[in-house]
Protein backbone atom coordinates (compact mmCIF):
# COMPACT_ATOMS: atom_id res chain seq x y z
CA UNK A 1 0.00 0.00 0.00
CA UNK A 2 1.31 3.30 -1.28
CA UNK A 3 2.05 5.81 1.57
CA UNK A 4 -0.82 8.78 0.80
CA UNK A 5 1.38 11.37 2.46
CA UNK A 6 2.77 13.15 0.26
CA UNK A 7 5.63 14.72 2.15
CA UNK A 8 6.95 11.16 3.07
CA UNK A 9 10.69 10.93 2.69
CA UNK A 10 11.87 7.20 1.73
CA UNK A 11 15.13 5.63 2.07
CA UNK A 12 15.01 4.31 -1.08
CA UNK A 13 12.38 4.96 -4.14
CA UNK A 14 13.18 2.00 -6.44
CA UNK A 15 11.81 2.29 -10.17
CA UNK A 16 11.11 -0.92 -11.73
CA UNK A 17 9.21 -4.11 -9.78
CA UNK A 18 10.74 -6.41 -12.01
CA UNK A 19 13.61 -9.36 -10.08
CA UNK A 20 15.64 -6.74 -9.11
CA UNK A 21 13.60 -3.71 -7.92
CA UNK A 22 11.58 -6.54 -6.08
CA UNK A 23 14.45 -7.94 -4.32
CA UNK A 24 16.00 -4.91 -3.53
CA UNK A 25 13.40 -3.63 -2.14
CA UNK A 26 12.43 -6.91 0.37
CA UNK A 27 15.91 -6.61 1.40
CA UNK A 28 16.01 -2.64 1.89
CA UNK A 29 13.40 -3.27 4.41
CA UNK A 30 14.53 -5.97 5.77
CA UNK A 31 17.58 -3.83 6.57
CA UNK A 32 14.95 -1.70 8.12
CA UNK A 33 14.89 0.82 5.37
CA UNK A 34 11.75 2.91 4.23
CA UNK A 35 11.27 1.98 0.75
CA UNK A 36 8.97 2.78 -2.07
CA UNK A 37 8.77 0.15 -5.02
CA UNK A 38 7.19 1.86 -8.21
CA UNK A 39 5.99 0.10 -11.38
CA UNK A 40 4.56 0.94 -14.45
CA UNK A 41 2.45 -2.30 -14.35
CA UNK A 42 -0.17 -3.14 -12.12
CA UNK A 43 1.11 -6.23 -11.47
CA UNK A 44 4.40 -7.30 -10.17
CA UNK A 45 7.07 -9.30 -11.36
CA UNK A 46 8.58 -7.79 -14.57
CA UNK A 47 9.93 -9.80 -18.10
CA UNK A 48 11.02 -12.63 -15.60
CA UNK A 49 7.44 -13.21 -14.42
CA UNK A 50 4.80 -12.27 -17.13
CA UNK A 51 6.55 -13.26 -20.25
CA UNK A 52 10.30 -14.14 -18.92
CA UNK A 53 11.79 -17.05 -16.92
CA UNK A 54 8.66 -18.20 -15.58
CA UNK A 55 6.59 -18.71 -18.24
CA UNK A 56 9.18 -20.58 -20.16
CA UNK A 57 10.00 -22.71 -17.60
CA UNK A 58 6.51 -23.72 -16.91
CA UNK A 59 6.23 -24.25 -21.15
CA UNK A 60 9.37 -26.30 -20.94
CA UNK A 61 8.16 -28.26 -18.15
CA UNK A 62 4.98 -29.39 -20.10
CA UNK A 63 6.94 -30.04 -23.18
CA UNK A 64 9.16 -32.26 -21.21
CA UNK A 65 6.01 -34.33 -19.67
CA UNK A 66 4.91 -34.35 -23.28
CA UNK A 67 8.36 -36.04 -24.57
CA UNK A 68 7.65 -38.61 -22.03
CA UNK A 69 4.78 -39.74 -23.12
CA UNK A 70 5.52 -40.14 -26.22
CA UNK A 71 7.91 -42.69 -24.69
CA UNK A 72 5.41 -44.22 -22.51
CA UNK A 73 5.50 -48.09 -23.57
CA UNK A 74 9.65 -47.99 -23.39
CA UNK A 75 8.59 -47.45 -19.78
CA UNK A 76 5.91 -50.11 -20.03
CA UNK A 77 2.91 -47.33 -18.99
CA UNK A 78 0.05 -47.87 -22.06
CA UNK A 79 -3.24 -46.43 -22.31
CA UNK A 80 -1.37 -42.80 -23.32
CA UNK A 81 -1.38 -43.32 -26.92
CA UNK A 82 -4.77 -41.76 -27.37
CA UNK A 83 -2.79 -38.72 -25.63
CA UNK A 84 -4.62 -34.99 -26.83
CA UNK A 85 -2.48 -31.74 -25.97
CA UNK A 86 -5.04 -29.05 -24.48
CA UNK A 87 -3.27 -26.11 -25.78
CA UNK A 88 -5.31 -23.50 -23.99
CA UNK A 89 -5.07 -25.72 -20.89
CA UNK A 90 -1.39 -25.68 -21.15
CA UNK A 91 -1.88 -21.86 -21.59
CA UNK A 92 -4.31 -21.34 -18.60
CA UNK A 93 -1.88 -23.65 -16.24
CA UNK A 94 1.51 -21.13 -17.31
CA UNK A 95 -1.45 -18.17 -16.45
CA UNK A 96 -2.16 -19.51 -13.01
CA UNK A 97 1.35 -20.10 -11.97
CA UNK A 98 2.30 -16.55 -12.96
CA UNK A 99 -0.90 -15.46 -10.48
CA UNK A 100 0.11 -17.31 -7.67
CA UNK A 101 3.37 -15.71 -7.91
CA UNK A 102 2.01 -12.11 -8.39
CA UNK A 103 -0.13 -12.75 -5.29
CA UNK A 104 3.26 -14.13 -3.47
CA UNK A 105 4.67 -10.93 -4.31
CA UNK A 106 1.63 -8.73 -3.10
CA UNK A 107 2.02 -10.65 0.14
CA UNK A 108 6.18 -10.36 0.08
CA UNK A 109 5.23 -6.30 -0.45
CA UNK A 110 2.41 -6.31 2.56
CA UNK A 111 4.74 -7.99 4.62
CA UNK A 112 7.67 -6.18 4.74
CA UNK A 113 5.63 -2.94 4.58
CA UNK A 114 7.17 -2.19 1.18
CA UNK A 115 4.94 1.29 -0.31
CA UNK A 116 3.58 0.38 -3.98
CA UNK A 117 2.71 3.33 -6.50
CA UNK A 118 1.48 1.98 -9.53
CA UNK A 119 2.63 4.40 -12.71
CA UNK A 120 5.44 5.13 -14.57
CA UNK A 121 8.52 6.37 -12.36
CA UNK A 122 10.62 9.30 -14.24
CA UNK A 123 13.92 10.62 -12.23
CA UNK A 124 13.39 14.77 -11.95
CA UNK A 125 17.09 15.54 -11.44
CA UNK A 126 19.48 15.52 -8.84
CA UNK A 127 18.97 15.24 -5.22
CA UNK A 128 17.76 18.82 -3.40
CA UNK A 129 19.16 19.09 0.42
CA UNK A 130 19.91 15.42 0.22
CA UNK A 131 16.33 14.27 -1.36
CA UNK A 132 15.31 12.97 -4.76
CA UNK A 133 12.36 13.49 -6.34
CA UNK A 134 10.43 11.00 -8.77
CA UNK A 135 7.83 11.94 -10.76
CA UNK A 136 4.87 9.32 -11.04
CA UNK A 137 2.38 8.97 -14.09
CA UNK A 138 -0.52 6.35 -13.44
CA UNK A 139 -2.32 7.05 -17.10
CA UNK A 140 -2.37 10.89 -16.25
CA UNK A 141 -2.95 10.75 -12.22
CA UNK A 142 0.59 12.16 -11.26
CA UNK A 143 1.89 11.96 -7.71
CA UNK A 144 5.45 12.38 -6.43
CA UNK A 145 7.60 10.38 -4.23
CA UNK A 146 10.66 11.60 -1.95
CA UNK A 147 13.61 9.78 -1.79
CA UNK A 148 17.11 9.92 -0.22
CA UNK A 149 18.23 7.35 -2.72
CA UNK A 150 16.75 5.87 -6.43
CA UNK A 151 17.57 2.51 -7.58
CA UNK A 152 16.88 2.37 -11.42
CA UNK A 153 15.81 -1.39 -11.98
CA UNK A 154 13.22 -0.37 -15.38
CA UNK A 155 14.77 -3.40 -17.43
CA UNK A 156 14.91 -4.42 -20.51
CA UNK A 157 12.78 -5.10 -23.71
CA UNK A 158 13.24 -7.30 -26.86
CA UNK A 159 14.99 -5.58 -29.71
CA UNK A 160 13.72 -6.26 -33.04
CA UNK A 161 15.43 -6.21 -36.70
CA UNK A 162 15.47 -2.67 -38.41
CA UNK A 163 11.76 -1.78 -39.79
CA UNK A 164 10.04 -4.64 -37.90
CA UNK A 165 6.81 -4.73 -35.85
CA UNK A 166 5.82 -7.14 -33.47
CA UNK A 167 2.41 -9.08 -35.13
CA UNK A 168 0.35 -11.76 -34.57
CA UNK A 169 3.11 -13.57 -37.04
CA UNK A 170 6.14 -11.34 -36.62
CA UNK A 171 6.96 -12.60 -33.02
CA UNK A 172 9.05 -11.66 -29.58
CA UNK A 173 8.89 -12.85 -26.25
CA UNK A 174 5.41 -11.84 -25.39
CA UNK A 175 3.56 -12.75 -28.34
CA UNK A 176 4.47 -16.22 -28.74
CA UNK A 177 3.57 -16.73 -25.26
CA UNK A 178 0.15 -16.28 -26.10
CA UNK A 179 -0.43 -18.45 -29.91
CA UNK A 180 -3.95 -19.62 -30.16
CA UNK A 181 -1.95 -23.09 -31.25
CA UNK A 182 1.30 -24.81 -31.52
CA UNK A 183 2.07 -23.17 -35.28
CA UNK A 184 3.08 -25.80 -38.16
CA UNK A 185 6.47 -24.06 -38.98
CA UNK A 186 8.77 -21.55 -37.02
CA UNK A 187 11.58 -19.49 -38.26
CA UNK A 188 13.72 -18.73 -34.86
CA UNK A 189 15.91 -15.75 -35.54
CA UNK A 190 18.81 -15.72 -32.69
CA UNK A 191 20.11 -18.89 -31.31
CA UNK A 192 20.98 -17.20 -27.56
CA UNK A 193 18.47 -18.73 -24.72
CA UNK A 194 15.58 -17.31 -25.80
CA UNK A 195 15.63 -18.37 -29.09
CA UNK A 196 16.58 -21.94 -28.09
CA UNK A 197 14.27 -22.53 -25.37
CA UNK A 198 10.97 -21.45 -27.31
CA UNK A 199 13.06 -23.79 -30.66
CA UNK A 200 12.96 -26.40 -27.91
CA UNK A 201 9.66 -26.01 -26.23
CA UNK A 202 7.32 -25.95 -29.98
CA UNK A 203 9.26 -28.64 -31.30
CA UNK A 204 8.41 -30.89 -28.40
CA UNK A 205 4.72 -29.67 -29.58
CA UNK A 206 5.24 -30.96 -33.36
CA UNK A 207 6.17 -27.86 -35.26
CA UNK A 208 9.03 -27.64 -37.40
CA UNK A 209 11.89 -25.24 -36.24
CA UNK A 210 14.48 -23.60 -38.09
CA UNK A 211 16.95 -21.72 -36.48
CA UNK A 212 19.06 -18.83 -38.01
CA UNK A 213 22.23 -17.48 -36.06
CA UNK A 214 24.18 -15.19 -37.31
CA UNK A 215 27.75 -16.03 -35.39
CA UNK A 216 29.00 -19.30 -36.23
CA UNK A 217 27.80 -20.92 -33.77
CA UNK A 218 24.76 -21.78 -31.23
CA UNK A 219 24.30 -20.52 -27.62
CA UNK A 220 27.23 -18.33 -28.60
CA UNK A 221 28.17 -17.63 -25.15
CA UNK A 222 28.96 -21.01 -23.78
CA UNK A 223 31.96 -23.13 -24.17
CA UNK A 224 32.25 -24.36 -27.76
CA UNK A 225 31.78 -28.14 -27.31
CA UNK A 226 28.28 -26.94 -25.85
CA UNK A 227 27.08 -24.72 -28.69
CA UNK A 228 28.09 -28.47 -30.89
CA UNK A 229 26.12 -30.90 -28.32
CA UNK A 230 23.03 -28.70 -28.71
CA UNK A 231 23.42 -28.35 -32.19
CA UNK A 232 23.91 -32.07 -32.76
CA UNK A 233 20.86 -32.76 -30.34
CA UNK A 234 19.06 -30.18 -31.68
CA UNK A 235 19.58 -31.96 -35.21
CA UNK A 236 18.57 -35.44 -33.99
CA UNK A 237 15.94 -33.95 -32.74
CA UNK A 238 14.71 -32.40 -36.13
CA UNK A 239 15.54 -28.53 -35.29
CA UNK A 240 17.24 -27.06 -38.07
CA UNK A 241 19.42 -25.06 -37.07
CA UNK A 242 21.76 -22.91 -39.67
CA UNK A 243 24.65 -20.40 -38.12
CA UNK A 244 26.66 -17.81 -40.07
CA UNK A 245 22.92 -16.88 -41.47
CA UNK A 246 22.51 -13.06 -42.11
CA UNK A 247 19.07 -12.14 -41.72
CA UNK A 248 17.89 -10.00 -44.62
CA UNK A 249 14.76 -8.90 -44.65
CA UNK A 250 11.50 -10.61 -42.99
CA UNK A 251 8.36 -9.94 -44.46
CA UNK A 252 4.57 -10.97 -44.27
CA UNK A 253 3.14 -13.72 -46.96
CA UNK A 254 -0.26 -13.91 -47.73
CA UNK A 255 -0.52 -16.84 -44.41
CA UNK A 256 2.59 -16.32 -42.95
CA UNK A 257 6.01 -15.09 -43.12
CA UNK A 258 9.12 -15.00 -45.66
CA UNK A 259 13.11 -14.33 -44.04
CA UNK A 260 15.39 -13.56 -46.30
CA UNK A 261 18.25 -14.48 -45.26
CA UNK A 262 22.80 -14.56 -46.66
CA UNK A 263 23.70 -18.00 -45.92
CA UNK A 264 27.34 -18.96 -44.40
CA UNK A 265 28.73 -19.43 -47.69
CA UNK A 266 27.47 -16.26 -48.64
CA UNK A 267 24.36 -17.56 -50.73
CA UNK A 268 21.24 -15.71 -50.80
CA UNK A 269 18.32 -18.23 -49.27
CA UNK A 270 15.16 -17.35 -48.42
CA UNK A 271 12.35 -19.87 -45.75
CA UNK A 272 8.33 -19.15 -44.95
CA UNK A 273 7.17 -20.57 -41.99
CA UNK A 274 4.31 -19.68 -40.40
CA UNK A 275 5.51 -17.60 -37.97
CA UNK A 276 9.03 -15.89 -36.74
CA UNK A 277 10.44 -15.35 -33.34
CA UNK A 278 12.77 -12.24 -33.09
CA UNK A 279 15.12 -13.55 -30.46
CA UNK A 280 18.13 -11.39 -30.91
CA UNK A 281 18.90 -9.65 -27.82
CA UNK A 282 17.30 -7.32 -25.40
CA UNK A 283 17.90 -3.43 -24.89
CA UNK A 284 17.52 -1.29 -22.03
CA UNK A 285 14.46 0.62 -20.73
CA UNK A 286 16.45 3.91 -19.93
CA UNK A 287 14.68 6.22 -22.39
CA UNK A 288 12.31 8.57 -20.76
CA UNK A 289 12.97 7.92 -17.51
CA UNK A 290 14.99 11.64 -16.59
CA UNK A 291 18.02 10.59 -17.37
CA UNK A 292 19.34 13.21 -19.19
CA UNK A 293 18.71 15.38 -16.50
CA UNK A 294 21.28 13.40 -14.09
CA UNK A 295 24.81 12.66 -14.40
CA UNK A 296 23.99 9.48 -15.03
CA UNK A 297 26.40 7.88 -18.04
CA UNK A 298 25.03 5.42 -20.22
CA UNK A 299 27.01 3.24 -23.07
CA UNK A 300 24.34 2.25 -25.49
CA UNK A 301 21.51 3.11 -23.47
CA UNK A 302 22.51 0.78 -20.12
CA UNK A 303 23.17 2.33 -17.19
CA UNK A 304 27.71 2.62 -16.16
CA UNK A 305 27.79 1.87 -12.37
CA UNK A 306 30.69 1.03 -9.68
CA UNK A 307 31.02 -2.03 -8.31
CA UNK A 308 28.15 -1.48 -5.60
CA UNK A 309 25.52 -0.21 -8.18
CA UNK A 310 26.50 3.68 -8.41
CA UNK A 311 26.35 5.80 -10.94
CA UNK A 312 27.65 8.97 -11.68
CA UNK A 313 24.70 10.85 -10.31
CA UNK A 314 25.26 10.85 -5.89
CA UNK A 315 22.25 8.93 -4.63
CA UNK A 316 21.06 7.30 -7.95
CA UNK A 317 21.79 3.50 -8.10
CA UNK A 318 20.97 1.15 -11.23
CA UNK A 319 20.81 -2.48 -11.06
CA UNK A 320 19.33 -5.51 -13.32
CA UNK A 321 19.12 -5.47 -16.84
CA UNK A 322 19.78 -2.24 -17.58
CA UNK A 323 23.79 -2.27 -16.17
CA UNK A 324 26.10 -2.01 -18.43
CA UNK A 325 28.78 -5.19 -18.74
CA UNK A 326 25.89 -6.92 -16.26
CA UNK A 327 24.57 -10.59 -17.94
CA UNK A 328 21.28 -9.69 -18.20
CA UNK A 329 19.56 -12.79 -15.77
CA UNK A 330 17.11 -12.48 -13.38
CA UNK A 331 19.19 -14.20 -10.30
CA UNK A 332 22.28 -11.72 -11.32
CA UNK A 333 19.53 -8.42 -10.83
CA UNK A 334 18.31 -9.67 -8.28
CA UNK A 335 22.03 -10.10 -6.50
CA UNK A 336 23.27 -6.37 -7.84
CA UNK A 337 20.21 -4.94 -6.29
CA UNK A 338 20.74 -7.22 -2.75
CA UNK A 339 24.62 -5.52 -3.17
CA UNK A 340 22.77 -1.64 -3.59
CA UNK A 341 20.70 -2.02 -0.91
CA UNK A 342 23.52 -3.00 1.53
CA UNK A 343 25.74 -0.15 0.36
CA UNK A 344 23.22 1.95 1.06
CA UNK A 345 22.14 0.28 4.47
CA UNK A 346 25.90 0.59 5.09
CA UNK A 347 25.62 -2.96 5.78
CA UNK A 348 28.80 -5.77 4.76
CA UNK A 349 28.43 -6.58 1.16
CA UNK A 350 30.51 -7.91 -1.50
CA UNK A 351 30.22 -7.19 -5.19
CA UNK A 352 28.67 -8.99 -8.19
CA UNK A 353 31.22 -11.51 -9.25
CA UNK A 354 31.05 -11.91 -13.13
CA UNK A 355 32.98 -15.06 -12.94
CA UNK A 356 30.95 -16.71 -10.33
CA UNK A 357 27.11 -16.50 -12.18
CA UNK A 358 25.52 -19.45 -13.29
CA UNK A 359 23.86 -19.23 -16.74
CA UNK A 360 21.14 -21.57 -17.21
CA UNK A 361 19.29 -22.64 -20.79
CA UNK A 362 16.19 -24.97 -20.06
CA UNK A 363 16.16 -26.44 -23.41
CA UNK A 364 16.21 -30.07 -24.17
CA UNK A 365 18.90 -31.03 -23.44
CA UNK A 366 19.77 -28.77 -20.54
CA UNK A 367 22.81 -26.56 -19.97
CA UNK A 368 24.01 -25.44 -16.88
CA UNK A 369 27.49 -23.31 -16.84
CA UNK A 370 29.80 -21.21 -15.01
CA UNK A 371 33.46 -19.33 -14.58
CA UNK A 372 36.00 -19.98 -17.90
CA UNK A 373 35.24 -21.33 -20.76
CA UNK A 374 38.50 -23.13 -21.92
CA UNK A 375 39.09 -21.03 -24.69
CA UNK A 376 38.51 -18.19 -22.11
CA UNK A 377 40.83 -19.78 -19.61
CA UNK A 378 43.46 -20.07 -21.81
CA UNK A 379 43.25 -16.54 -23.23
CA UNK A 380 43.63 -15.56 -19.69
CA UNK A 381 46.93 -17.50 -19.44
CA UNK A 382 46.13 -20.49 -17.04
CA UNK A 383 47.43 -23.48 -17.61
CA UNK A 384 44.52 -25.74 -18.49
CA UNK A 385 43.72 -29.07 -17.19
CA UNK A 386 40.23 -30.29 -18.70
CA UNK A 387 37.95 -33.32 -17.71
CA UNK A 388 35.17 -34.51 -19.73
CA UNK A 389 32.38 -36.71 -18.10
CA UNK A 390 29.65 -37.99 -20.27
CA UNK A 391 25.80 -38.23 -19.19
CA UNK A 392 26.86 -41.85 -21.13
CA UNK A 393 28.65 -43.19 -18.25
CA UNK A 394 26.12 -42.16 -15.69
CA UNK A 395 23.52 -45.01 -14.28
CA UNK A 396 20.58 -42.41 -12.90
CA UNK A 397 20.77 -40.87 -16.91
CA UNK A 398 19.80 -44.42 -17.56
CA UNK A 399 17.54 -44.63 -15.33
CA UNK A 400 15.73 -41.01 -16.44
CA UNK A 401 16.84 -42.02 -20.09
CA UNK A 402 18.83 -39.32 -20.78
CA UNK A 403 22.10 -40.00 -22.05
CA UNK A 404 23.12 -37.27 -23.82
CA UNK A 405 26.00 -34.57 -23.07
CA UNK A 406 28.41 -34.19 -20.91
CA UNK A 407 29.96 -32.40 -18.30
CA UNK A 408 32.94 -30.27 -18.77
CA UNK A 409 35.42 -29.70 -16.04
CA UNK A 410 37.89 -26.87 -16.69
CA UNK A 411 40.51 -26.48 -13.78
CA UNK A 412 44.07 -24.29 -13.66
CA UNK A 413 46.50 -27.70 -14.22
CA UNK A 414 48.55 -25.75 -11.21
CA UNK A 415 46.99 -25.51 -8.15
CA UNK A 416 43.56 -28.05 -9.44
CA UNK A 417 41.12 -24.61 -8.68
CA UNK A 418 37.75 -25.05 -10.63
CA UNK A 419 38.08 -22.40 -13.00
CA UNK A 420 34.67 -23.27 -15.52
CA UNK A 421 32.03 -25.80 -15.41
CA UNK A 422 29.90 -26.48 -18.37
CA UNK A 423 27.17 -29.34 -18.43
CA UNK A 424 24.83 -30.11 -20.95
CA UNK A 425 22.43 -32.74 -20.40
CA UNK A 426 19.69 -33.76 -17.52
CA UNK A 427 19.26 -31.37 -14.64
CA UNK A 428 22.38 -28.99 -16.02
CA UNK A 429 20.43 -26.24 -14.51
CA UNK A 430 19.83 -27.82 -11.24
CA UNK A 431 23.49 -29.96 -11.34
CA UNK A 432 25.41 -26.20 -11.57
CA UNK A 433 24.62 -24.73 -8.40
CA UNK A 434 26.93 -27.15 -6.84
CA UNK A 435 29.65 -25.98 -9.18
CA UNK A 436 29.39 -22.38 -8.20
CA UNK A 437 29.53 -23.32 -4.78
CA UNK A 438 32.44 -24.70 -5.41
CA UNK A 439 33.96 -22.10 -7.32
CA UNK A 440 32.93 -19.71 -4.61
CA UNK A 441 35.09 -21.27 -1.84
CA UNK A 442 38.01 -21.89 -4.43
CA UNK A 443 37.17 -25.37 -4.44
CA UNK A 444 40.16 -27.47 -5.84
CA UNK A 445 39.83 -30.67 -8.11
CA UNK A 446 41.54 -32.99 -5.30
CA UNK A 447 38.82 -31.65 -2.64
CA UNK A 448 36.09 -32.87 -4.77
CA UNK A 449 37.66 -36.24 -6.22
CA UNK A 450 37.25 -36.90 -2.12
CA UNK A 451 33.42 -35.23 -1.84
CA UNK A 452 31.27 -38.07 -1.27
CA UNK A 453 28.40 -38.01 -3.85
CA UNK A 454 25.61 -39.67 -3.68
CA UNK A 455 24.56 -42.56 -5.69
CA UNK A 456 22.53 -43.23 -8.26
CA UNK A 457 22.67 -39.63 -8.99
CA UNK A 458 23.61 -37.43 -11.90
CA UNK A 459 25.71 -34.90 -9.86
CA UNK A 460 27.95 -38.23 -9.85
CA UNK A 461 28.75 -37.10 -13.34
CA UNK A 462 29.57 -33.80 -12.75
CA UNK A 463 31.93 -35.56 -10.11
CA UNK A 464 33.28 -37.33 -13.10
CA UNK A 465 34.32 -34.49 -14.60
CA UNK A 466 36.44 -33.37 -11.78
CA UNK A 467 38.09 -36.45 -11.72
CA UNK A 468 38.33 -36.60 -15.36
CA UNK A 469 40.87 -33.83 -15.11
CA UNK A 470 43.23 -35.89 -13.23
CA UNK A 471 42.23 -38.69 -15.47
CA UNK A 472 41.05 -41.09 -12.70
CA UNK A 473 36.59 -40.89 -13.11
CA UNK A 474 35.28 -43.89 -12.01
CA UNK A 475 32.82 -44.44 -14.39
CA UNK A 476 34.32 -43.34 -17.46
C1 LIG B 1 11.78 -15.32 -22.76
C2 LIG B 1 12.72 -15.00 -21.65
C3 LIG B 1 13.13 -15.99 -20.79
C4 LIG B 1 14.00 -15.70 -19.76
N1 LIG B 1 14.38 -16.70 -18.93
C5 LIG B 1 15.24 -16.45 -17.92
C6 LIG B 1 15.62 -17.47 -17.03
O1 LIG B 1 15.19 -18.61 -17.13
N2 LIG B 1 16.47 -17.16 -16.03
C7 LIG B 1 16.97 -15.89 -15.88
O2 LIG B 1 17.75 -15.66 -14.95
N3 LIG B 1 16.62 -14.89 -16.70
C8 LIG B 1 15.76 -15.14 -17.72
N4 LIG B 1 15.37 -14.12 -18.54
C9 LIG B 1 15.90 -12.77 -18.28
C10 LIG B 1 15.12 -12.11 -17.13
O3 LIG B 1 13.76 -12.09 -17.44
C11 LIG B 1 15.65 -10.71 -16.90
O4 LIG B 1 17.05 -10.75 -16.71
C12 LIG B 1 15.00 -10.10 -15.67
O5 LIG B 1 13.60 -10.03 -15.80
C13 LIG B 1 15.56 -8.69 -15.45
O6 LIG B 1 15.04 -8.18 -14.28
P1 LIG B 1 14.87 -6.61 -14.06
O7 LIG B 1 14.23 -6.48 -12.73
O8 LIG B 1 16.14 -5.93 -14.32
O9 LIG B 1 13.88 -6.12 -15.22
P2 LIG B 1 12.41 -6.57 -15.61
O10 LIG B 1 12.11 -7.93 -15.18
O11 LIG B 1 12.30 -6.25 -17.06
O12 LIG B 1 11.47 -5.60 -14.78
C14 LIG B 1 11.44 -4.24 -15.00
C15 LIG B 1 10.19 -3.67 -14.37
O13 LIG B 1 10.28 -2.26 -14.44
C16 LIG B 1 9.02 -1.73 -14.80
N5 LIG B 1 9.27 -0.42 -15.42
C17 LIG B 1 9.92 -0.16 -16.56
N6 LIG B 1 10.03 1.17 -16.75
C18 LIG B 1 9.43 1.74 -15.68
C19 LIG B 1 9.22 3.08 -15.26
N7 LIG B 1 9.71 4.11 -15.95
N8 LIG B 1 8.54 3.30 -14.12
C20 LIG B 1 8.07 2.27 -13.38
N9 LIG B 1 8.27 1.00 -13.71
C21 LIG B 1 8.93 0.74 -14.84
C22 LIG B 1 8.40 -2.77 -15.70
O14 LIG B 1 6.98 -2.67 -15.70
C23 LIG B 1 8.90 -4.06 -15.06
O15 LIG B 1 7.99 -4.54 -14.10
C24 LIG B 1 14.48 -14.37 -19.58
C25 LIG B 1 14.06 -13.36 -20.43
C26 LIG B 1 13.18 -13.66 -21.46
C27 LIG B 1 12.73 -12.55 -22.35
Amino acid sequence: MADSNPETIYDVAVIGGGPAGYTAAIRGAEYGLKVALIDASPKLGGTCLHVGCIPTKTLLFNAELWDYLKEAEEFGIKGVESRALDWAAVLARKNAVIAKHVKGLEFLMKKHKIAVFSGFGRATGPAQNGVHTVDVDASGVKSQVKAKNVMLATGSEAKLLPGLKADDRILTNIEILSLAAPPKSLIVIGAGAVGVEFASIFRSFGTEVTILEFLPRMVPVEDEEISKELARVFRKRGIETQTGAKVEKVERTADGVRVSYTDANGNPQVKEAEKVLVAVGRGPLTKDIGLEKTKVELDRGSVKVNEVQETAEPGVFAIGDIVAGLPQLAHVGAMSGIVAMAKIAGRKYRPVRKDRIPSCTYTEPQIGSAGLTEVQAKEKGFEVKVGKFPFAGNSKATIVDSHDGFVKVVADAKYGEILGVHIIGPQATELIAEAVAVMELEGTVDELMFTIHAHPTLSEARLGGDGEVAGMAIHA
